[in-house]
This record gives C-alpha cells, sequence and structure tokens, in this order.
C-alpha cells in the first residue's frame, strides 16, 4: 500500500499498572535500541508514576519521549496519594494521559474533571492525550455519537483553536481495550470523523482537521497497518502491546510505513 500524505504520526505506549523502575528501564533501554535516534513518527511511553525516573534515565539520548498516566489538575496541596502537573513535568514527562476509561469507569472521573485536567495539563506544559470512547452497551444502543459528542464538548469547550491543536485525541471504545476486540478501520474512522465534526462545532471551524486523533484498543503489530493505512487514524495509544519492545516497535514501524511528505 503506498503512503499517504497526512498529519504527523504519534504512537503512544500506556504501560497501566505494569513495570517497577528496573523493568520499565530494561524496557526502555530495548525500545531506544530498536528505535534508533529518528524514529518517523512520535514515539511516547507512559510508565507509572515510580518509574518515571528511571524510565527516564533509560531514554536519555533517545528520541522517546516520556509520558503520564494521570495527573491531579491543582498543581499541589493537600491531596494524598495524587500527583501534579509540574511534579509530572519536572521528572521530565512532555505528555499526560486524560480521561483513560479505566479512570472514567473505574474511578468515576467526569467530563468536568477530565475538562479541568486538560487545563492543568496545558498550564503545566504538558500536552494532554485526551481520551474518549463508548462502552459497548452505548454502542449497541447506538449511542456512540452522542457519547463522543458530550465527552469532547465537556473537554474542550472554551479551549481556542490554537490551544486544542496542542492536545491529542485518542479515540478508545471501550469495548476494544485489553479485550483483543479491535475496532474495524472503518468504526474508527467513523468515530473521528465525529470528533473532527465536534471540534469544528465547538472549537472553531476547521479546528478538526489540524488535529492529532489516536485510535486506542487492543492494537497490535497485526491490526496496525491497516488502522494506519486510514488517513482518519493518525496513530494509535497502545496498552498490552506496548509492554514488549519488539510488540512495541513493530506498531511505530506500522505507523511509520504509511508516512509521506504532506
Ligand atoms: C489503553 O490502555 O489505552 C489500551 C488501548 O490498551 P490495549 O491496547 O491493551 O487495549
Amino acid at each position: 500500500m503506498s503512503p499517504v500524505a497526512r498529519r504527523p504520526r504519534l504512537v503512544a505506549g500506556n504501560w497501566k499498572m505494569h513495570k517497577t523502575g528496573v523493568e520499565g528501564a530494561t524496557l526502555a533501554h530495548e525500545l531506544a535500541a530498536l528505535l534508533g535516534a529518528r524514529p518517523q513518527c512520535t514515539v511516547v511511553v507512559c510508565p507509572p508514576f515510580v518509574a518515571l525516573d528511571s524510565v527516564r534515565g533509560a531514554l536519555r539520548g533517545s528520541a522517546i519521549a516520556l509520558g503520564a498516566q494521570n495527573l491531579h489538575p491543582e498543581p499541589r496541596g493537600a491531596f494524598t496519594g495524587e500527583i501534579s502537573g509540574p511534579m509530572l513535568a519536572a521528572a521530565g514527562c512532555r505528555y499526560v494521559i486524560v480521561g483513560h476509561s479505566e479512570r472514567r469507569h473505574g474511578m468515576g472521573e467526569d467530563d468536568a474533571l477530565v475538562a479541568r485536567k486538560l487545563r492543568a495539563a496545558r498550564r503545566d506544559g504538558l500536552t494532554p492525550i485526551v481520551c474518549v470512547g463508548e462502552t459497548l452497551s452505548e454502542r449497541d444502543q447506538g449511542l456512540t455519537a452522542d457519547v463522543l459528542v458530550r465527552q469532547i464538548r465537556g473537554a474542550y469547550e472554551g479551549l481556542s483553536p490554537a490551544e486544542a491543536q496542542e492536545t491529542v485525541v485518542a479515540y478508545e471504545p471501550v469495548w476494544a481495550i485489553g479485550t483483543g476486540r479491535v475496532a474495524t478501520p472503518e468504526q474508527a474512522r467513523d468515530a473521528h470523523r465525529i470528533i473532527r465534526a465536534t471540534l469544528d462545532r465547538v472549537v472553531a471551524p476547521g479546528a478538526g482537521a489540524k488535529m492529532c486523533i489516536l485510535y486506542g484498543g487492543s492494537v497490535n503489530a497485526d491490526s496496525a497497518p491497516g488502522l494506519f493505512a486510514d488517513p482518519e487514524i493518525d496513530g494509535a495509544l497502545v496498552g498490552g502491546a506496548s509492554l514488549e519492545a519488539a510488540a512495541f516497535f513493530r506498531v511505530v514501524a506500522a505507523a511509520a510505513a504509511a508516512i509521506a511528505p504532506v
């Protein structure tokens, strides 16, 4: 398949609650060796908080960026067990995942909290990767578009086009996360189009076309080429397949293979 002109690519690995500092450093070393000094797309790894420092050390000199999996909206204060944006920036993070479905559905994060976290990330110089997506029951009830519009509106209302463009959206259907059930490229494309159209309405006309929108949900080396062949899909947020260097490298390679000069 010939490469197509498109927005810059980004592939991010969400390690979730996996890898100690030592294990994370090993994985980061392996990945850096495989990717070389100049991977053809932006590559981010998001280890657990306690592994950030050792992974940062292991990534030194590589082009792989460091991200975190969550942040508290306040910069400091009496919030036991929480981590703030300034702490993440000081730990070397450039990205932070916001509104992952495991936090929306497992920890009760609502749209208002996700909006605060998005703004906190920007305030603290971090690029938020804002996750949205419907559950299986919402999809079965024909509510996918309603959910995506509500979540995008909740997160982006009030942002300027320039502010929005400095964020990344990840479309992550909840039924595809960690299940081995990948959305088809058509399902992902339809969702990405809804997200772009919503950004056009909520932020400004034309805003959606400029945004980097990732697909996430059981992406692996087999499914990645088909997804990345679609010009609506600008990269991936990868969970399980990011825990092994060779597997993650093959996803990154698939993303890079579809790139052509715009
Ligand atoms: C994720 O954690 O965001 C994710 C997409 O996980 P997985 O790739 O394992 O489905």
